[in-house]
């Protein structure tokens, strides 16, 4: 696996492949890779000749300036566990390498960034990763990107931006990586205390909570939020938010009549974490509880032919 951290060495690197007629897979991340990643990095390799990932921790789409500093970091490490797995290149440019002097545009999406994560965290986190993820685009010009449901709006959102900027990418979602116990990989997830991590587990029970409700026939959004709520309680923790919406516009829906998105986040000590499961309503619920994190849009086998 090769590193290059300026975008002019990635497209040297790129371009021959392109020429050839290789396909080239993207996976963007933030580093202090675990098996989420890793399983998007693999799906990537089986289905793409040439895959790129990114690691570049974005300093746009942090709200708080205390989660950037906390934020993990160990590149090594990363770039070891990327080649492992099959990656060819890692992508690791410098703040300043994407934002240089001068720098002046921004990628905005206006309405399905306005509920849930943009809600609670303010207009310049979708700002910041719209931004990012539009100019990773264009600088390894992909035929395919792969994202994880995990972050089910952040999905939403760049499906929106390559539709409406019309980049010749195919945006993938696949199924979140969970710990046996059932608590979502995530980066921040390193960040927990022992404790902390036990209260963690609010956030799979809230989702379960729902589901299991979901699967004796409940349809109302009230009667499956308050599972869901109640469900916390004994792990002394409260949702920030938790929300039942129409999965790809992301507007709250009065009752499950067909495939809904659950969305929760909620703060352990210091650490946000978020999480979120598509239910069904009962009729189809034996499906979703077989697969309670495919991706929203059932497109989990990528070809690379773009
Ligand atoms: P991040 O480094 O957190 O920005 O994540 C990079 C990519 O990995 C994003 O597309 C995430 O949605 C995805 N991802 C993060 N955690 C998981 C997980 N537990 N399962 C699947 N994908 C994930």
């Amino acid at each position: 696996m090769r590193t290059v951290r300026t975008v002019a060495e990635l497209r040297s690197t790129l371009t021959p492949a392109r020429r050839e007629g290789l396909t080239i897979g993207l996976v963007p991340t933030m580093g202090a890779l675990h098996e989420g990643h890793l399983s998007l990095i693999r799906h990537a390799r089986e289905h793409c000749d040439l895959v790129v990932v990114s690691l570049f921790v974005n300093p746009a789409q942090f709200n708080e300036r205390s989660d950037l500093e906390r934020y993990p970091r160990r590149e090594s490490d990363d770039a070891a566990q990327a080649a492992a797995v099959g990656a060819d290149v890692l992508f690791a440019p410098s703040v300043e390498e994407v934002y240089p002097t001068g720098f002046a545009t921004t990628v905005e999406v206006l309405g399905v960034t306005e509920r849930l994560e943009g809600a609670a965290r303010g207009p310049e986190h979708f700002r910041g990763v719209a931004t990012v993820v539009t100019k990773l685009l264009c600088m390894a010009l992909p035929d395919v990107a792969y994202f994880g449901q995990k972050d089910a709006q952040q999905v939403v959102v760049i499906r929106r931006l390559t539709a409406d900027l019309n980049l010749p990418v195919r945006i993938e979602a696949l199924p979140t990586v969970r710990e046996p116990d059932g608590l979502a990989m995530s980066s921040r997830n390193a960040l927990l205390t022992p404790a902390e991590r036990a209260q963690a587990l609010a956030l799979p029970a809230a989702l379960a909570a729902a589901r299991d409700l979901a699967v004796t026939g409940e349809r109302a959004t009230a009667a499956l939020l308050d599972a869901a709520r109640q469900a916390m309680l004994p792990f002394d923790v409260e949702a920030e938010y938790i929300a039942l919406v129409e999965p790809d516009t992301l507007e709250p829906i009065d009752a499950l009549s067909g495939p809904a998105l659950l969305a929760l986040a909620a703060r352990i000590g210091e650490v946000r974490l978020i999480d979120n499961e598509v239910l069904q309503p009962a009729a189809t619920a034996t499906a979703a509880r077989q697969t309670p994190s495919q991706p929203l849009q059932g497109k989990t086998t990528a070809t690379c032919s773009a």
